[in-house]
Protein backbone atom coordinates (compact mmCIF):
# COMPACT_ATOMS: atom_id res chain seq x y z
CA UNK A 1 0.00 0.00 0.00
CA UNK A 2 1.36 3.82 -1.14
CA UNK A 3 0.80 6.83 1.08
CA UNK A 4 0.50 9.94 -0.73
CA UNK A 5 3.36 12.30 1.01
CA UNK A 6 0.22 14.28 2.63
CA UNK A 7 -0.83 11.63 4.45
CA UNK A 8 2.13 11.07 6.23
CA UNK A 9 2.37 13.42 9.01
CA UNK A 10 5.82 15.18 9.14
CA UNK A 11 7.57 17.92 11.23
CA UNK A 12 5.41 17.78 14.43
CA UNK A 13 8.28 15.63 15.47
CA UNK A 14 10.07 16.97 18.42
CA UNK A 15 8.77 15.37 21.36
CA UNK A 16 10.65 11.85 21.48
CA UNK A 17 8.65 9.02 19.46
CA UNK A 18 7.29 7.03 22.70
CA UNK A 19 5.17 10.00 23.92
CA UNK A 20 1.48 10.06 22.45
CA UNK A 21 1.16 13.02 20.79
CA UNK A 22 -3.05 12.52 21.77
CA UNK A 23 -2.49 11.38 25.84
CA UNK A 24 0.67 12.77 26.65
CA UNK A 25 1.80 8.80 28.09
CA UNK A 26 5.10 6.92 26.85
CA UNK A 27 3.30 3.99 25.79
CA UNK A 28 3.88 4.40 21.71
CA UNK A 29 5.30 1.34 19.95
CA UNK A 30 5.82 0.84 16.12
CA UNK A 31 3.61 -1.57 14.26
CA UNK A 32 4.96 -1.72 11.02
CA UNK A 33 7.38 0.24 8.57
CA UNK A 34 4.97 0.86 5.56
CA UNK A 35 6.85 2.67 3.31
CA UNK A 36 10.77 3.33 2.39
CA UNK A 37 11.09 7.16 1.25
CA UNK A 38 15.30 7.18 1.24
CA UNK A 39 18.00 5.08 2.60
CA UNK A 40 17.71 5.87 6.06
CA UNK A 41 14.38 7.43 6.20
CA UNK A 42 10.77 5.51 6.77
CA UNK A 43 7.30 5.72 6.74
CA UNK A 44 6.30 3.71 10.20
CA UNK A 45 2.79 3.12 11.53
CA UNK A 46 2.68 4.19 15.23
CA UNK A 47 0.23 2.80 17.61
CA UNK A 48 -0.16 4.17 21.20
CA UNK A 49 -1.32 1.32 23.97
CA UNK A 50 -2.90 3.80 26.37
CA UNK A 51 -5.47 5.40 23.82
CA UNK A 52 -5.26 2.90 20.98
CA UNK A 53 -4.22 6.36 18.80
CA UNK A 54 -2.77 4.62 15.71
CA UNK A 55 -0.56 7.03 13.06
CA UNK A 56 1.31 7.17 10.48
CA UNK A 57 4.78 9.30 10.25
CA UNK A 58 7.97 9.73 8.60
CA UNK A 59 11.12 8.93 10.54
CA UNK A 60 15.11 9.01 10.31
CA UNK A 61 16.79 5.97 11.40
CA UNK A 62 18.12 7.69 14.68
CA UNK A 63 14.33 8.82 15.11
CA UNK A 64 13.53 4.99 15.45
CA UNK A 65 16.89 4.04 16.99
CA UNK A 66 16.14 5.95 20.05
CA UNK A 67 12.84 4.64 20.07
CA UNK A 68 14.04 1.07 20.27
CA UNK A 69 16.12 2.50 23.17
CA UNK A 70 13.07 3.90 25.26
CA UNK A 71 11.34 0.33 24.54
CA UNK A 72 14.16 -1.64 25.51
CA UNK A 73 14.58 0.76 28.40
CA UNK A 74 10.44 0.76 29.56
CA UNK A 75 10.67 -3.45 29.26
CA UNK A 76 13.42 -2.98 31.89
CA UNK A 77 11.16 -0.95 33.97
CA UNK A 78 8.40 -3.39 33.70
CA UNK A 79 10.48 -6.43 34.36
CA UNK A 80 11.79 -4.71 37.37
CA UNK A 81 8.16 -3.81 38.66
CA UNK A 82 6.62 -7.20 38.14
CA UNK A 83 10.23 -8.39 39.97
CA UNK A 84 9.44 -6.18 42.96
CA UNK A 85 5.31 -7.62 42.43
CA UNK A 86 6.25 -10.76 42.86
CA UNK A 87 8.33 -10.47 45.67
CA UNK A 88 5.86 -8.77 48.09
CA UNK A 89 3.31 -11.29 46.70
CA UNK A 90 5.69 -14.14 47.99
CA UNK A 91 6.52 -11.67 51.37
CA UNK A 92 2.09 -11.70 51.75
CA UNK A 93 1.99 -15.40 51.08
CA UNK A 94 4.77 -16.24 53.57
CA UNK A 95 3.43 -13.42 56.66
CA UNK A 96 -0.03 -15.13 55.75
CA UNK A 97 1.12 -18.88 56.29
CA UNK A 98 3.17 -17.87 59.40
CA UNK A 99 -0.09 -16.21 60.75
CA UNK A 100 -2.15 -19.35 59.93
CA UNK A 101 0.22 -21.89 61.21
CA UNK A 102 0.39 -19.36 64.91
CA UNK A 103 -3.32 -19.17 64.82
CA UNK A 104 -3.37 -23.07 64.81
CA UNK A 105 -4.79 -24.07 61.84
CA UNK A 106 -2.65 -25.49 60.09
CA UNK A 107 -1.90 -29.08 61.16
CA UNK A 108 1.26 -32.12 60.65
CA UNK A 109 -2.34 -33.81 58.76
CA UNK A 110 -2.47 -30.57 56.46
CA UNK A 111 0.44 -31.84 54.60
ZN1 LIG B 1 -1.98 7.84 23.64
Amino acid sequence: MRFRQDDITQGEETAPLHICRSCHQPFVVPLSIVDILDADRYVIELWCANCDRCTLSAHYDEELEELDRELVNATAQIRAALEVIETVDDLIRVDRFSDALHAGHILPEDF
